[in-house]
């Protein structure tokens, strides 16, 4: 985090932990824009004190809706997720649950670049098609099973999307996160879209 030099958007799907992280202080810091639902920015400034200046009309909104950013030449579409946003607060030393709203997933569009689509914590879901005419360069799907759609339901996503390329992510954080790179390699094979795999390691940069 403390490579982070300039940060201009946060993007949040939803309040779990492994997905707010060290958000907030990097907000604090960096005086980024929170783009998320509304109903999710609210509960993260009541109750983990995310700076609420750091967000507004301008950053939040809900799904179907766009927001642009640096006049235009980013927009961010938030879309459904089939998953949960209960965030966890710390009161009194407590972990205290509180209801964050409805989870998003975002296809972010750079203007002359690529339209990226991160699906959030998610399962498969026949709405998927209608991303497809967004004409999304890279999906980056999580396939790690047991709290999101594991390598063959992402496979199915994927078919449904038809993204240039695709991203596995969000598996072996836990030892419940089962779901692999390989398994998702294979999936993808079968259905005749290994073409679009593009795995990245740890620190690796991608140019699209
Ligand atoms: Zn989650």
């Amino acid at each position: 985090m403390a490579d982070l030099k300039k940060v201009d958007l946060i993007l949040i799907s939803h309040g779990h932990a492994d997905h707010v992280g060290d958000a907030v202080e990097i907000a604090k810091r960096s005086k980024a824009r929170l783009v998320t639902s509304f109903d999710q920015a609210q509960a993260f400034a009541r109750y983990l004190g995310f700076p609420s200046e750091n967000f507004g009309f301008d950053s939040v909104g809900n799904v179907g809706g766009t927001l642009s950013f640096f006049d235009g030449e980013v927009k961010v579409t938030l879309v459904n997720a089939v998953h949960g946003s209960t965030l966890t607060a710390k009161e009194k030393g407590a972990d205290v649950p509180y209801p964050a709203g409805n989870p998003v997933g975002f296809v972010i569009a750079v203007r002359n670049g690529p339209t990226l689509y991160h699906t959030g914590d998610t399962d498969e879901f026949t709405d998927m098609q209608l991303l497809k005419s967004m004409k999304v360069t890279m999906m980056l799907a999580c396939i790690g099973d047991h709290f999101t759609m594991g390598p063959e339901r992402a496979a199915d996503a994927v078919s449904m999307v038809q993204p240039e390329k695709v991203l596995p992510m969000h598996y072996a954080t836990f030892p419940v996160l089962t779901g692999t790179p390989a398994q998702f390699a294979a999936a993808l094979k079968a259905k005749g879209l290994l073409g679009r795999y593009q795995p990245m390691q740890l620190h690796e940069t991608l140019e699209l």
